[in-house]
Formats: C-alpha cells, sequence, structure tokens
C-alpha cells in the first residue's frame, strides 16, 4: 500500500530485526495514519534532497523497539519517526538540508551514520539534536555538531 506517491507502508513497517526475530511489526490504524504524516514529511524531504530516500527503521511495535535499543518514549512506537538515507549524501549534509528547506518537523536528530526525523500528535517542537553513542549510552546535544 502507498502511503504517499514515493513511499510504502511495507518500507515504513520493515525491519531486519523484526523477521529474524519473528516479531509481527504490522501497524494498526492509528499508526498507519501517523507514517502517512511521516511519509508526507519524507516527500517534502526527497524534493529538497532531489534523490530517493531510504528509510532503515520507521514503526516500530514496542517489542521491535526493545530489540533495537530504542527509546523508551520513541516517536518511533507511533509511527511518528523515520531514520532516513540518503545514497551518496553525508547524513550531517541530509540533516543540514532538511533544515535549510524549512521543513515542519518535532525532532532532527543527526545520529552519525543517519538522520532520525520524528513528528509529535501536538505541536511540533522544531528540535534539532546530535547523538553521540558512547560506552555509557547515548548522549545528545544541541544542534549539528
Ligand atoms: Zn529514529
Amino acid at each position: 500500500m502507498n502511503l504517499t506517491e514515493h513511499f510504502t507502508l511495507d518500507e515504513l513497517t520493515a525491519s531486519q530485526i523484526a523477521a529474524r526475530r519473528r516479531i509481527d511489526n504490522t501497524a494498526g490504524p492509528a499508526v498507519v495514519e501517523n507514517l502517512r504524516r511521516v511519509a508526507a514529511v519524507l516527500e517534502q524531504v526527497r524534493a529538497a534532497v532531489g534523490r530517493p530516500i531510504t528509510v532503515s527503521s520507521g514503526y516500530r511495535c514496542p517489542a521491535l523497539n526493545t530489540a533495537v535499543g530504542g527509546a523508551r518514549d520513541s516517536a518511533h512506537l507511533q509511527g511518528l519517526a523515520a531514520d532516513i538515507n540518503v545514497s551518496g549524501m553525508a547524513p550531517k549534509d541530509l540533516a543540514r538540508t532538511i533544515i535549510a528547506a524549512g521543513i515542519q518537523f518535532d525532532q532532527l536528530i543527526y545520529e552519525g551514520t543517519w538522520v532520525h526525523i520524528g513528528l509529535a500528535a501536538g505541536k511540533l517542537r522544531g528540535q534539532v539534536l546530535t547523538a553521540t553513542f558512547t560506552q555509557g549510552g547515548v548522549v545528545y546535544s544541541a544542534g549539528i555538531a
């Protein structure tokens, strides 16, 4: 099922880890509606960069979110976030392009090897963070480092 012109429900729910661990990551109707909002934002990102977007993680059911070590309150749990890459483009440049294009988001996190873009049920905060992975866990700092 297509959510928007270039994004399908499948690619926003697919997960290698879910497949490997036999986790059923099927999205319910409310999650599908949220994923449609995310897909609409991804269309804006696609238009801004002029290239296809690769989604590595969209919706995560609780079991999958736990399996990947996702944050307890992760927007992925509501189908309100996507982790994305663009082939041939550094994630930092992708993050900067999204910001420069004025695309509205709740959270944009530059995670080193991918970009997390999240929405929210309520007001969008437009928060920009950089995630640094340390032995003690993930540390977030404001802005794109
Ligand atoms: Zn994410």
